[in-house]
């Protein structure tokens, strides 16, 4: 008895539930902090899985790992994310459910390599055939092909997601991988034009330059010198020491051969990361007449080659706009700050269209073939698995944050209604009565951004489309107007007139469920609109870069119909995502970041009191302790504790529901410590439960 209590004050609980005071935000935190001090990174929150980022490769994910976890419940073995990869795995199988999990946590604590563990898990462990090791194989392999393209070094995180990622994974009806298709949600494309201090832009651009061969760089034009490219050099840091370039771009390279992609396509591709380099290289003068022209006369000629477009339409399209009036065509010279805008929208339209393009590319490569595989014919399910963008709250937040955060209050709003709902029908199931639990629905946030006409996307819409001079500060203002007075929407104004300090004039502030944040306005109509001159892509639907044709359509030129708004684009594709979601059975696993200096070792405790409240948990604990602290099926009771009774031991032969009756009437259970459903029992403390596990070890 003595050895288990002393373990459980070293180690912890490995289940929040089974924290005594569960209510303590002090009393979570400091069992987070013993346990990752034990390496323990994982502890669960009944089913939700919470990991601590250890900053460095740990023993614990090797193959006999994976072993040890398959087929075993979580109870009977530590916290792992293989144990929930495998539940999954499982109930989806026995169940034939759709399932899915859902990982979040802010930059850097964990969220991609948890979900690539979780892909790893399936690669090794699933039955597969042959044929079917492609497919195996092409899914691991996308991993370092997105990565190349959607991520970045940041000051978080030097392998950052610079983009949100939904995964499926088919399985048949032996649960060998047969399939898989990827969602992907709002690239950074700012990244391509601007990086802050101490930032890159994407990887793709430096595995080239430092990886690719020499007469393919001849080729494209490029030099092997990050430094060399206005894009590139932003964030003044071209290496970094966590990463090798050249390795990583033969990885990439070896990975586009496995996907299937054709060397035409391979071509076309790099052609498309070059422009991009050269575009950023591309500067403007004034000519005699003070008009703006293009001075760098080499990059114009590389760039018309590399997109495979018109060298004299590029040049009248980088600096002069075509405008209709009164049914008439008329063109009209850019201002030079015109012309570096406008080369800007047309760096990140071509890398951001030709992601969207690698995903479908990839989506295709990874497509079910019913021909292929038709021993796979009748039923088959899917785990999906979102690695999407955790909360975020920085010095200044922009646009970007704005879409996240509002990413994240559907998924809580999600997160909350399945909980409940699966705790609800849970009792039910077991005819237990169902004890309501109170908590903070953050339904009115989700309306206040998403309500037609006077949410905020609706108004964001309606300023970018308005004719006249529409600008971020009338866009606050009519903010202001229409949602002044809401609970969560707050500006500097105050309804007496006066002025509130703590946001800035040019600033509103959301309260969020997580907490308030404050954004600056500026920018927020450009990045809505996105705006490309329609001369310039023009010119590039022209092209005969075969990826790019596919990406820029006539259609979009021809049409007097307005693309839809970057806002509501996020808005419609989350719609979705949630429906998705809604469809599958949900597992979660989030993710903490312990210090800010990407060390080992290091537990901050104030960093991880911001993630927990951020993330949600004090208040899931809550939920999942409502009722009952422990529950657990009548048969696994029963095998682990039925030593500890002379009427169970060693076998029982009645009903199950009958021996676990005698078992903790024997035990001396009270009546109001526990209840007995239809097929669990559920136990309301923790401390009934460690007295039973005690006795065990006594
Ligand atoms: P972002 O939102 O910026 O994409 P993320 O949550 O996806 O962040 P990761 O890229 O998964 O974060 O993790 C950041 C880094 O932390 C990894 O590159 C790795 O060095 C380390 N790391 C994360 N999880 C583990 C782990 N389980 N074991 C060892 N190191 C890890
Ligand atoms: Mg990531």
């Amino acid at each position: 008895m003595e050895s288990t209590l002393t373990a459980r004050d070293r180690v912890g609980v490995q289940d929040f539930v089974l924290l005594e005071n569960y209510t303590s935000e002090a009393a979570f935190i400091e069992n987070l902090r013993r346990r990752f001090g034990e390496k323990l990174i994982y502890t669960y929150i009944g089913s939700v899985l919470v990991s601590v980022n250890p900053y460095k490769d740990l023993e614990i994910y090797s193959k006999a790992h994976m072993e040890r976890y398959r087929g075993v419940s979580f109870y009977e073995i530590s916290p792992h994310i293989y144990a929930v990869s495998d539940n999954t795995y499982r109930a989806m199988r026995t169940e034939r459910r759709d399932q899915c999990i859902l990982i979040s946590g802010e930059s850097g604590a964990g969220k991609t390599e948890a979900s690539k563990k979780i892909l790893q898990y399936y690669a090794t462990t699933c039955p597969v055939t042959d044929h079917m090791s492609t497919i195996r194989d092409r899914l691991l392999q996308s991993n370092p092909v997105l990565e190349a393209f959607g991520n970045a070094k940041t000051l978080r995180n030097d392998n950052s997601s610079r983009f949100g990622k939904y995964m499926d994974v088919q399985f048949d009806f032996r649960g060998a991988p047969i399939g898989g298709h990827i969602l992907n949600y709002l690239l950074e494309k700012s990244r391509v034009v601007h990086q802050n201090h101490g930032e890159r832009n994407f990887h793709i651009f430096y595995q080239l330059l430092e990886g690719g061969e020499q007469d393919q760089l001849s080729k494209l034009g490029l030099e092997r010198n990050a430094q060399k490219y206005h894009y590139l050099v932003k964030g003044c840091c071209p290496r970094v020491s966590s990463i090798n370039d050249k390795n990583d771009w033969k990885t990439v390279r070896k990975a586009l051969t496995v996907i299937g992609f054709h060397e035409e396509e391979v071509e076309d591709l790099l052609n498309i990361i070059a422009s991009v380099l050269h575009l950023g290289n591309t500067q403007f003068g004034e000519g005699e007449d003070g008009e703006t022209q293009i001075t760098t006369e080499p990059q114009l000629t590389y760039l018309s080659k590399l997109l495979g477009v018109d060298g004299p339409a590029l040049r009248e399209a980088l600096t002069h706009k075509k405008l209709t009036a009164k049914g008439e065509e008329m063109i009209s010279p850019l201002s030079f700050e015109q012309a570096v805008a406008a080369r800007d929208a047309l760096a990140k339209a071509v890398y951001g269209r030709a992601f969207t393009w690698l995903v479908a590319k990839i989506n295709q490569s990874l497509a079910f073939k019913d021909e292929v595989y038709n021993s796979s014919k009748g039923s088959s399910s899917v785990i999906g698995l979102l690695d999407i963008y955790g909360f975020e709250v920085f010095q200044h937040n922009s646009f970007e944050q704005f879409c996240i955060n509002y990413c994240n209050e559907k998924l809580q709003q999600l997160f909350i209604k399945l909980t409940l709902k699966s705790e609800q029908e849970e009792y039910e199931a077991e005819g237990i009565t169902w004890e309501p639990v109170k908590y903070f629905d953050n339904k009115i946030i989700c309306d206040l951004v998403e309500e037609k006409h006077k949410g905020f996307i609706s108004i964001l819409d309606e300023e970018c489309l308005r004719p006249g001079e529409p600008s971020d500060i009338s866009f606050l203002e009519k903010l202001e107007d229409t949602l002044g007075g809401h609970a969560h929407f707050v500006t500097h104004k105050l309804a007496n007139g006066k002025t509130r300090k703590a946001v800035g004039r040019e600033e509103f502030r959301l309260i969020h469920y997580a907490g308030e944040v404050n954004y600056t306005v500026n920018g927020f109509l450009a990045k809505n609109t996105d705006l490309l001159y329609r001369n310039l892509k023009e010119v590039i639907c022209q092209s005969d870069n075969q990826i790019l044709s596919q990406c820029f359509h006539r259609e979009e030129v021809t049409t007097q119909k307005r693309p839809e708004t970057a806002a509501t684009q996020f808005k419609n594709s989350l719609a979705k995502l949630i429906e998705i979601l809604m469809s599958k059975e949900p597992s979660y696993v989030r993710c903490i970041k312990p210090n800010d200096a990407k060390q080992s070792g290091r537990f901050d405790e104030a960093l991880v009191r911001h993630q927990v409240k951020y993330l949600g948990l004090m208040e899931n604990l809550r939920v999942r302790r409502a009722g009952f602290a422990y529950r657990r099926r009548y048969e696994a009771f029963l095998q682990r504790y039925k030593s500890l009774c002379p009427g169970t031991w060693p076998n029982w032969q009645g009903r199950l529901a009958d021996g676990v009756a005698t078992l903790v009437q024997h035990l001396g259970y009270k009546p109001e410590e526990y209840k007995l459903g239809k097929t669990k029992i559920f136990i309301r403390f923790p401390k009934t439960l460690f007295t039973t596990e005690d006795a065990l070890e006594a």
